[in-house]
């Protein structure tokens, strides 16, 4: 294997190799440490590292990323740990450097509206910096309490508020990035349009296989002067999903409209006590914001489609409260799948808008074929789901059966002309489906890419290109 790790036999030397760059506090080797390591939120793959480091500034990170090289050691980037695609998974005899001792917010430049800070910065606490000043960080994951804007920049992460403001990848304008020669480069530019190849996007959303982010500048935006909440509940999927299709096929750009289907109703109702009914098929949850005079009328066209759509009832949010409280249930919606199974596959896949009735109804059929119970909650405006498949770990084989279930979800996308994943990356997870989605000239062309950054491959070995792994997978170009 080119990532063996030569000349440092036990696990122990890990620690005096780069203890000297991070200081002894901060590498972690003993087997109790790394077990935090061993997987992201894709829980159900483990691989110990080899040594975990935790470096403060740019410059540790490139010493920590030559040293391991000079050893032949592979690098896992990590941020928070929230990937849901096994990002962040450690392969063998890796070195992990993660970024939670990198928190530092930089600079903050209000006339230009930019934001410069270390990876490991929480995405809302880049909003919580700048709300008393008038201003706000627009993408918002779902995991915007605990995820990394490192974690966003790699798997160019989205949220319920991208459909009208864009995803990271409209939002950070440049980074700092450790390459595997440990080299320093500046990408980007934080001045609008820069000259020269667009190397930033490459960067965003490129799953930490070309290089270790180190600082991100963001654009930040103002606050809307409203934002009105609108929840409106159906008799089924159907009526909901044609619902999104007329109201932007009117015009109407809701800052989010998210889809609930009834099993995700009743978990969020479970673990929030949010007072949604539970007898219906599906419900939205919709903003609409912008400047006062616009606002009102703008929701009130909406609400007439949701009427015409055939919506049972529609509730604007009686107070402020109400309103945190209807989307910290959306928001929490994956965690209140604990509440009605102990296990639950986060699936992410896109589909065209416009099939998003017809592809919940094949998912239906499926859960039914497959007697697993398939819970939909998502980005309904991106058609981007996320289908959640409820299983038992403890029971027989339901683990690989449900990921059976969830990869057939997947080819329903496809089917629809749609993609593997929309907002949660390919990561480890999805790597075997990537050559059901693209030529093996596409797949060349990728790799071509990675190596112009790094034909080492040192950073995240295994992830996102495929290898056969599974039986009719198709190998790939590499
Ligand atoms: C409950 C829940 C809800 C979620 N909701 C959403 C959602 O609405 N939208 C969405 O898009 N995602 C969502 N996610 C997925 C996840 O939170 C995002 O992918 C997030 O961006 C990951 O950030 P992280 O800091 O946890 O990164 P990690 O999981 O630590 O890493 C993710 C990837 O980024 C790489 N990486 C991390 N830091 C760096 C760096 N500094 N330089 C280079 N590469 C790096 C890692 O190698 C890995 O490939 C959700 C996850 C959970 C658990």
């Amino acid at each position: 294997m080119p990532w063996a790790w030569v000349g440092i036999e036990a696990r122990e030397c890990a620690a005096t190799v780069f203890e000297d760059i991070v200081g002894a506090a901060h590498c972690i080797t003993d087997p109790a440490g790394l077990r935090v390591y061993e997987c992201d939120g894709l829980t159900g793959t483990r691989v110990r590292p080899a040594a975990v480091v935790l470096p403060a500034t740019t410059d540790e990170v490139a010493r920590c990323v030559r040293r391991a090289r000079q050893r032949g050691m592979p690098i896992v980037p990590r941020g928070s740990g929230t990937g849901l695609s096994g990002g962040a998974l450690p392969v063998e005899g890796a070195l992990v450097v993660g970024t939670a001792r990198m928190r530092a917010i930089l600079s903050v430049d209000l006339e230009n509206q930019r934001m410069r800070v270390q990876p490991g910065v929480i995405n809302l606490d880049i909003s919580k910096h700048l709300s008393p000043l008038g201003y706000y960080y627009a993408p918002d994951p779902s995991s915007q309490s605990v995820c990394s804007i490192g974690g966003n920049v790699a798997e160019n992460s989205g949220g319920a508020h991208c459909l009208k403001y864009g995803f990271t990848v409209n939002h950070v304008v440049a980074v700092t990035m450790v390459l595997a020669s440990g080299d320093v480069v500046e990408i980007g530019s934080a001045i609008a349009d820069p000259i020269g190849y667009d190397l930033i996007s490459v960067v965003i959303g490129s799953e930490g296989f070309l290089g270790i982010v180190t600082e991100v500048v963001v654009r930040f935006l103002r606050k809307p002067e409203k934002t009105r909440t609108v929840f409106a509940t159906f008799p089924s999927t159907d009526e909901a999903g044609e619902a999104v299709s007329q109201i932007i096929a009117a015009g109407i750009v809701p800052a989010a409209i998210e889809m609930m289907d009834a099993l995700a109703i009743e978990a969020i109702v479970a673990a929030t006590h949010v007072d949604w009914p539970l007898d219906v098929g599906a419900a939205l949850l919709m903003d609409v914001d912008g400047v006062e005079a616009e606002v009102d009328e703008t929701a009130e066209s909406a609400i007439a489609i949701l009427r015409g759509c055939g919506s049972i009832e529609i509730r604007d949010p009686r107070s402020e409260s109400e309103r945190a409280l209807m989307w910290k249930g959306r928001k929490g919606a994956f965690a209140a799948m604990g509440r009605i199974s102990p296990n639950y596959y986060v699936q992410d896949g896109v589909i065209p808008r416009s099939d998003i009735a017809r592809v919940l109804r094949e998912i239906a059929e499926l859960s039914e074929r497959s007697g697993f119970r398939i819970a939909n909650v998502f980005h309904a405006g991106d058609g981007n789901l996320h289908p959640l498949v409820l299983y038992d770990a403890r029971s027989g084989d339901e683990s690989e059966r449900a990921e059976r279930v969830a990869s057939q979800i997947l080819r329903i996308c496809l089917k629809y002309g749609g993609s593997i994943t929309g907002e949660h990356g390919v990561g480890a997870d999805k790597a075997a489906y990537m050559g059901e989605m693209f030529t093996d000239d596409d797949l060349e062309t990728m790799h071509y890419v990675q190596c112009a950054f790094d034909a080492t491959q040192a950073f995240n070995p295994t992830k996102v290109f495929p290898s056969p792994r599974l039986c009719g997978d198709r190998a790939g170009a590499r």
